[in-house]
């Protein structure tokens, strides 16, 4: 008798980001044919560290925290990658996204390397104080393996850049002198960068209008729905009519609690509005209620998918309409959804591609950190979008030259530049 197949298990299997970012790799690996033994350091993190984090709640109790900091490969150059707080964080989504960190610091050609980070928690119910706290006590023991030289946390997935400065201050006592590019995404009075807040989104409308062009639709007459409504979401909301029209209309934007449709679209800035009054942009007077997965099947000009990992899949692809998925979010298809988006000619601009405008802009802040002065607002601008556009156009002249899918042209973009630094430094 065999034994039972155990579809839970081939579920999860299938639905971690790890080995999902791992099957990429080998995916473009088709194409990239890379010598047996740099495949095998490419597909590992270099070094992982586990923490364990004990927190004096607001009660007097203490309890305690598990987090971790991967450094998937610093080959181009220091580790840079994002820092999560979230209660579904495991070890394998940090090793995806310090992966994908890696490709995406070499997609628009920083030099920089990939590393990523996360607590367990459930933020939303922590006090000031106790996240706070936390933030330091995390800084206590990673201490020992960041640095501007080393490996450049920033803002994620619930962190803001009020944590960072907490971060960054918590690392200025544990060294006894300032530094402030040991750290980015930080508050201006404290060594960030102008235009780091919209900077992920932004590069994404980049990337988007790049897309239209090519695609041969107008900029300023789409319609488009955004999942997650958070710092890539709502920067997206609103920059999408700013950058290519106001004419372009958001007609769905969702977040944890749940959605909103409007067929005449929303103002933005009212949804934000809403948000901030509410917590949630469920509610929104005049909308119809619409679910995180209705949301993306939709018939709109451009999704955005930013909120979280494996929202589109080999199960509802076959139902997105959209001409264009631009994902903000880390991992948010999974390959058999990939599979289906190409063959049905969804335009996707991929994630370490479409989103890398954040870590551009917190390679500027480093930039200027280290030179202690400060670029005005434009030239922000102005260089993100030369670094946006050319990493577009990399990766789609890949796509041409390969026939492949735009995610598997931008691993063979990234992958190739990070194999080659391996292969000079006599690493492999
Ligand atoms: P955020 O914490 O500011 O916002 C996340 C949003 O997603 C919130 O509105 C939340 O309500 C919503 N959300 C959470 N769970 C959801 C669910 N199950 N369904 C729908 N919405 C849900 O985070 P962020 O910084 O905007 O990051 C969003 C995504 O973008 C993540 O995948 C992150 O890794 C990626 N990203 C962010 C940056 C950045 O600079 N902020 C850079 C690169 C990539």
């Amino acid at each position: 008798m065999t034994d039972p197949v155990d579809l839970k298990a081939i579920e999860e299997h299938r639905k971690n980001p790890f080995k999902i970012a791992q099957a990429q790799l080998q995916e473009a690996n088709k194409y990239l044919k890379l010598a047996p033994g740099t495949l095998a350091t490419l597909m590992e993190p270099l070094r992982e560290l586990h923490v364990t984090l004990p927190v004096r709640m607001d009660d007097g109790k203490v309890k305690v925290f598990k987090g971790f900091r991967v450094q998937y490969n610093d080959a181009r150059g220091p580790n840079k990658g994002g820092i999560r707080f979230h209660p579904d964080e495991t070890i394998d989504t940090v090793r995806a996204l310090a992966a994908w960190m890696t490709w995406k610091t070499a997609v628009v050609d920083i030099p920089l390397g990939g590393g990523k980070g996360g607590i367990i928690c459930d933020p939303k119910s922590l006090s000031t104080g106790e996240l706070e706290r936390l933030s330091r006590q995390y800084v206590r023991q990673v201490g020992r393996i960041i640095g501007l030289d080393k490996d450049v946390p920033a803002p994620d997935v619930y962190t803001t850049p009020q944590i960072m400065a907490w971060m960054m201050d918590e690392y200025y006592w544990q060294k006894g002198f300032n530094e402030p590019g040991a750290f980015t995404g930080k508050p201006l009075e404290v060594g960030g960068s102008q235009g780091r807040g919209d900077a992920t989104a932004r590069g994404g409308i980049y990337c988007t209008r790049e897309a239209l062009k090519l695609l041969g639709m107008p900029q300023d007459k789409n319609t488009y729905a955004i999942q997650g409504f958070g710092n890539a979401g709502q920067h997206a909301a609103v920059l999408m009519k700013e950058l290519l029209g106001e004419s372009n209309k958001l007609v769905a934007v969702s977040d944890s609690k749940g959605g909103v449709y409007n067929e005449a679209g929303f103002e933005p800035q009212h949804l934000l509005e809403h948000k901030m009054a509410t917590g949630s942009v469920v509610g929104f007077p005049g909308a119809k209620p619409i679910s995180n997965a209705e949301l993306l099947e939709l018939k709109v000009d451009v999704i955005f998918p930013s909120a979280l990992e494996n929202v589109i899949t080999g199960d509802n692809a076959p139902r997105i309409k959209a001409k264009i998925s631009c994902e903000l979010a880390n991992g948010p298809t999974t390959p058999d959804g990939d599979s289906i988006l190409c063959a049905q000619k969804t335009f996707v601009i991929p994630d370490f591609l479409a989103n890398a405008g954040g870590v551009t802009v917190s390679y500027f802040e480093q930039v200027q950190n280290g030179a202690n002065y400060f670029w005005s607002i434009e030239e922000v601008h102005e260089r993100l979008d030369t670094k946006m556009t050319k990493a577009f156009h990399d990766v789609y002249a890949a796509h041409k030259q390969y026939e492949c899918n735009m995610r598997i042209a931008a691993y063979i973009v990234a992958v190739r530049r990070v194999a080659r630094a391996m292969e000079i430094r006599g690493w492999v």
